[in-house]
């Protein structure tokens, strides 16, 4: 099954697990490593869909929660699916909901999300329950499924593996996956063992559901895959058996989802003891990180796709990218800007670069003018799509510790 999607390699590292190649939907060919732009709503935040290829977007990926909550599944699939709907005709995935289900159960019980700090002396909850603060259920979990309150209007959902493929099914993404249940890192072990156990059965009856409506014209885009997603929280032998036991079922590609632990440290590990366990031959997905130098870890651990929402959140807050400034970003409501000439980064080739100074942008930032969101938006997604393209060339030519070492990521 699943020659709907398909991956090859084209070239390895010699110095890292990273890989350069290929990954060939029905919407389009992505050359990976590749960065996915996060459109959870179907569209990247400030950013029209039909001008994304312009700048060098590849893929992006939308979220099954945000849709099927508003406008809906079957209204998305009235008008011919996410891509007729949107106007993005390119490569497309959408995450299950799972992480939204949860985050909005325990992550916010918490205050946590995928990368947490952990508050002194806070114990993890004793039972599946995720409560608010003032104690009403947010999320109701069984084996059958999630059930959850609606963040829109309130109203009563709930998610089993077999909903969130037909959900999927009519959204009509190229790339889809099944719900999982995600855990946050302040759940114990024990906690953590039987939320991946159950996200391995989920998983089973999410394929099983996907390969019954496997190829249905009834559906906006047939030709879709489904890959699985590898949970176990920030433990390496729950990390090991979930890349073995979902690396084993008939998906398309491995994703890695879940909590990454409690610091970068801990994600790399989480990274380190998966990665190894997946199969060689499909490609892997890495489910939201922030930073410029995460995306060097991933890649270097042999990581394809990763969704990243740090080009559009970090721009809406004023800051840009610049290799070689702290962090390779500046802010740009810093006073410093304010009679700045230059455009943000003068290597740049993108619209915003190539027409606007600092000044100017610091002033409509501080202004809050609507343009400085899609401005500074292009400026972010153009630098990390040139980034990628980058290191897709110096994995090809046998350089890309040279090319951590100038952008100064540590190994
Ligand atoms: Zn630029």
């Amino acid at each position: 099954m699943s020659a709907s999607v398909s991956f090859s390699v084209r070239h390895r590292d010699p110095g890292s697990p990273a890989r350069s190649g290929e990954l060939v939907t029905a919407h389009g060919v992505v050359r990976t490593p590749a960065f996915v732009g996060v459109a959870t709503q179907a569209s990247i935040k400030a950013v029209e869909p039909r001008g994304l290829a312009d700048h060098g977007i590849q893929i992006v990926i939308a979220n099954t929660y945000h849709l099927h909550l508003r406008p809906g599944e079957e209204t998305v699939a009235a008008l011919g699916g996410i891509h007729e709907f949107s106007g993005w005709s390119g490569p497309t995935m959408t995450d299950s909901g799972g992480f939204q289900v949860f985050s909005l159960g325990a992550g916010k019980e918490h205050g946590v999300g995928k990368i947490a700090s952990i508050f002194p002396g806070e114990a993890p909850p004793a039972s599946s329950g995720h409560r608010s603060r003032s104690g009403r259920s947010l999320v109701r979990l069984t084996e059958q499924g999630a059930e959850f309150r609606s963040i829109v209007d309130g109203s009563l959902h709930t998610f089993t593996p077999e909903s969130v493929i037909t959900i999927e099914r009519k959204l009509g993404a190229d790339i889809i996956l099944p719900l999982d249940e995600c855990t946050s890192p302040l759940h114990d072990y024990e906690y953590t063992k039987r939320a991946m156990e159950r996200t391995h059965r989920w998983a089973r009856r999410g394929l099983a559901a996907f390969q019954l409506l496997e190829q249905d014209p009834s559906f906006p885009n047939p030709h879709q895959g489904l890959y699985g997603i590898v949970q176990g929280g920030a433990y390496r032998d729950l990390r090991e058996e979930s890349a073995r036991v979902i690396g084993a079922m008939d998906f398309a590609g491995c994703a890695i989802g879940g909590s990454l632990g409690c610091s970068k440290e801990e994600m790399l590990r989480v990274l380190d003891w998966t990665v190894p366990m997946l199969p060689e031959e499909r490609p892997r997905h890495l489910l939201g990180i922030g930073e410029i130098e995460d995306l060097f870890a991933a890649v270097r651990r042999g990581i394809d796709t990763f969704d990243c929402a740090a080009p559009t959140r970090l721009a809406r807050n004023g800051s840009v990218f610049l290799k070689g400034a702290s962090r390779h970003r500046i802010n740009l409501r810093n006073a410093r800007f304010a009679r700045d000439e230059r455009p943000i980064d003068p290597t740049c080739d993108c619209f915003t670069c190539r027409h606007h100074s600092r000044a100017y942008l610091r002033h409509l930032c501080r202004a809050g003018e609507f343009s400085f969101y899609r401005l500074a938006t292009l400026h972010n997604l153009r630098f990390l799509v040139r980034l990628m393209a980058e290191i897709r060339t110096a994995i090809d030519e046998d350089r890309l510790g040279v090319l951590a070492a100038e952008w100064e990521v540590p190994a």
